[in-house]
Order: structure tokens, then sequence, then C-alpha cells
């Protein structure tokens, strides 16, 4: 027996074990019925060429390995960073326990999210019931001060209304009729969770500025900037980050969707259910805010033109990373705060520089692929360059025309983009072909790039959402100069890493 108390063997060791392999040999050979091995090599062969790759993006119908998540995930999320908020999706549960595992499995911390668990009869007859029920059930177990309503697609499917729903449901005293319940109908068969964050944050600034009877109080600016971050896996470290930062300018602010709380709760013995979160009287105020910042412009579309149709200046930008992304993001709000740049963060710039400097032979010239949301994929692509690295494929499965032309114009700014391709729409699986037929040096995505690392041989720099295999990595910063100076240490950890691999002769000490 190959297992022994003394030596417990995991399952990576013990099916390498003599009796699990001849095992494993023998189900193959008898039972199988697979193609010979030679056959396997040569069709593993044709998928690595251009004749494949050709055929590959002729593909009109067929998905494979998708880079996004559907609307209400991204609904979820910004649900998530409001105060003592319950996220609450309206439809079939199944999606409900999806979402809670995705974010639990990235964050390794509890999700809280409920489901009115439609079924087979609400299919026919509307899930009015399930909501009436429902928001009577999560107020009384679950204690919320606001619980946000978002839509699976069955849900949509039917044309639920959620609207009359959530009135009739306050009717029937599911929940007091002052009780805050906003919504967003968040269809997963158009956009991706980053349209579903969008809806959701429209959909309680919604609640409070319009829907709300007698609360809200407009007049005088309140001269507060509100700040939307966006979705965003490493929201806990960037969120303390923005906020060290706009602390260190003196500037009064309202971080609208702070999940920096709720996904980095202690263990001290005290399970939070809720933590931290944006305070709803500020929701309430942020209506008389001096102007609105989208830290992610994919993600807050909507919201910006929702609150521009208040009277407020709004402005977005592209994930403020590496040099220019986070001079962009400090000199929008100093320009809408009116407050200047401390010293203090200045310096931090010229340390990063400093840090790319030091490191410069060893980046330029490196090629690489870059996968994920839109606004991610944009200033990686910038922060790279500056690095005087090429952004040679730069994929985003959620993304359109708008940012095709965004990413162009980004890619024709360097010189280090003079070769760059942008694939919009593309998946995971497009991706393995361009790295096979234009091989890069590294590839730069979510943990779903493993695939492609064991395929190709490329390594996989883990910087976006989601990181399922790494533990922790969203405690650290990749907005700001800290999240670049991290970003570079990344980046040129795995470039050592292959040159240590790769040579006897030229194994140095010194790098
Ligand atoms: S695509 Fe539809 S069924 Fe699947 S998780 Fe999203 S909402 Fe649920």
């Amino acid at each position: 027996m190959p297992q022994s108390a003394e030596n417990i063997k995991d399952h990576i060791s013990l099916f390498s074990e003599p009796e699990y392999k001849e095992l494993l040999a023998q189900k193959k050979a008898n039972y199988e019925c697979r193609p010979s091995d030679e056959k396997v090599n040569e069709q593993l062969e044709y998928s690595k060429t251009w004749e494949y790759r050709e055929k590959n993006f002729a593909r009109t119908k067929a998905v494979i390995n998708p880079h996004k998540a559907c609307q209400p995930l991204g609904a979820v999320f910004a649900a998530a960073g409001f105060e003592e908020t319950l996220p609450y999706v309206h439809g079939s549960q199944g999606c409900a326990a999806y979402f809670r595992s995705h974010l639990a499995r990235h964050f390794k911390e509890a999700s809280a999210c409920v489901s009115d668990s439609m079924t087979e009869d609400a299919a026919v007859f509307g899930g009015l019931n399930n909501l009436v029920e429902g928001l009577l059930n999560a107020k009384h177990l679950y204690k919320p001060k606001m619980i946000a309503v978002s839509t699976t697609c069955m849900a949509e499917v039917i044309g639920d209304d959620l609207s009359a729903f959530i009135a009739t449901a306050k009717e029937k005293e599911s929940v007091p009729a002052d009780f805050p319940v906003p919504f967003a109908h968040t269809p997963s068969f158009v956009g991706s969770h980053t349209v579903g964050y969008d809806n959701m944050i429209k959909g309680i600034f919604n609640y409070f500025w319009d829907r709300e009877k007698g609360e809200v109080k407009t007049g005088a600016s309140n001269g507060k900037i509100n700040i939307i971050p966006g979705f965003d896996g490493y929201a806990v470290a960037n969120n303390r980050e923005l906020k060290r930062y706009l602390d260190a300018m003196g500037v009064d602010y309202t971080l609208v969707g702070d999940v920096s709380e709720v996904f980095d709760t202690p263990t001290d013995g005290t399970f939070r259910m809720y933590d931290g979160g944006t305070k709803l009287d500020d929701v309430r105020d942020a209506i008389n805010a001096k102007a609105t910042l989208g830290l992610q412009h994919y993600c807050s579309d909507k919201t910006l033109e929702y609150v521009a149709s208040k009277g407020q200046a709004t402005a977005s930008l592209n994930y403020p990373m590496g040099v220019s992304g986070t001079d962009a993001m400090l000199m929008k709000i100093s320009e809408l705060s009116g407050k200047a740049i401390p010293e203090a963060i200045e310096k931090e710039r010229g340390r990063l520089v400093d840090a790319i400097a030091d490191s410069q032979g060893w980046l330029h010239g490196k090629k690489a692929a870059i996968f994920g949301d839109p606004d991610f994929v944009l200033s990686m692509a910038s922060f790279l360059m500056e690095l005087g690295i090429e952004p040679t494929h730069c994929l985003c499965t959620n993304a359109g025309k708008e940012w095709d032309a965004q990413m162009k114009a980004v890619l024709a700014a360097s010189p280090f983009g003079a070769d760059c391709q942008v694939w919009a729409g593309k998946d995971l699986w497009h991706l393995r072909s361009l790295l096979f037929t234009e091989p890069t040096d590294m590839i730069i995505g979510s943990s779903y790039g493993k695939y492609l690392e064991k395929d190709t041989g490329i390594p996989l720099i883990r910087l976006t959402f989601p990181v399922f295999d790494r533990h922790h990595h969203h405690r650290f910063p990749t907005m700001g100069y800290q999240g670049a100076l991290r970003t570079l240490v990344e980046i040129l950890d795995r470039i050592f890493e292959v040159a240590d691999a790769s040579s006897d002769i030229s194994y140095d000490l010194t790098r």
C-alpha cells in the first residue's frame, strides 16, 4: 500500500505511485477507446499552427474559455461595498451559489448573498411571490440596513418587473415602506460583470436620489468628490491605497462601493457578515458632491451619465496604474478638489521611477500578452510600455469597438506599441493560438491563464481577477505608485526565474 499513517500522501504524490500508474494505464488501454498517442500528438501539434489559428479565428458561434462573467456577479460585488447591505439576486438560486463561491475563492473570505429561489412554477407565473417572501425572510434573518436586488437571466427572460414587484412587496409589508431596496436589471445575456457593476451602482444612486421620498436634500455643494472604484479583484488593497492618497491630499471624498473591509474581515472570534462599506447617508448626500470620478470607465459608463443628468461634473479614467496612469488620477483629483499633490506623494513617484531605471536592462524589449477587463488591459499595456515592454497581444473578451479604438490609440502613442495587436471580443482559446504563432515572454492575466502557461511554457503573471490558485495577492495594491512598484517586482521576478532556469553558464549571483 502506498499510503501509511507516518507519510500520508495527497493526490499529487499518491497517483504517481506505481500501483496507481499501472491501474490508470490499464484503464486507458482496455476501456477508454482513445486515439493512439501518435494521433493525439499530431492533432496537438496541428493546434499550434498558423493554419489552425486561421480556422480558430474564423469561429463565429462557439466561444471557448471566455474571460468574463455575467452581469449579476458584478452587481453582487458592487452591492457588497455598502454599509450593512445584503446583495439579493432575484431568480434561480444556483446563480447565487456560483457568485458567492467565485468571490470567496478569490478573496478567501465569506461572501454574503441571497436568492429568492425561483423554480419552474415561477418561470410560468412570474417571481412576484418569491420576491415578497424573499425580502421578508432576508430582512428578518440577516438584519441588513439595505437590500440591493439584481436579477438572474431566468428572471430577465420571463420579464419580471423589479420596480413593480418591490412596490408590491412593500405594500404587503415584507419590508417597511422606507426600507432601502435599490434594484438593477442585470441580464446576463447583455455585456458582462462590469456592466452589472455599473447597473447596480446606478440603481443605488437612483434609489436614494430619485425614489426615496422626502429624504434627499439637494442644495449647496457638500464640497466632496465621489469616487467609483469599479469592479476590481484587488479592491481590498487598492481602495486602502486610494484612501491613503486622498487623506494625504486633504480631499473630502465619498468612496462609492467600498469592499475593502467586507472582503478582508479579521479572524478574532466574531463572524462579520457586514463590515465597513459606504455609509447610506453618504450615498444620499453624494448628489451634492462637486464631482464624480469613475476609476474604471467601462464600469461606470451609465452611472456617470446618470450623475451628469443631475448637473454634476463627471470624469472617468482607465484603472490608474503605472506612472502616467497614477499621474492622471492624482492630477484629476487635484483638479476636481482644488487640493495640491503633496511632496510625499511626489517622492513616491520618484522612487518608482528610480526602480524602473534600475531594472531597465532586464525589461527593455520583452514581449507580453495581456488579458482581462477593458480598463485593466488598457492600463497594463500603457504601464508595460513605460517599462519598455511590448504589449504584443492585448485581449479582452468583454470589450467592443470603443475599447478597440481606445486601445489602438494607446499603442500608437509609444514606439513599444508599434507591432502590438488588439483583440476585442476574443477568448482565451484565441489567445492560445496567438501565443503559439507569435509567442511572448510573459502572459499577464488571471488564474485562467495557467492553462495557457502549461500549454505554451510562457510564464503567467497573475495580476487581475480572479486569482484562485494563489493566496492573498489581493491584499497588495496594483493601483497607484505602490501598486506599480509591486507589479514591477512581480514582472521582474518572473523574468529572473526564467533567466535562472535557462542557463548554467550565466547563472549569475548578481542580476
Ligand atoms: S449566466 Fe444566467 S444562469 Fe448563469 S450564473 Fe449568470 S445569471 Fe445565472
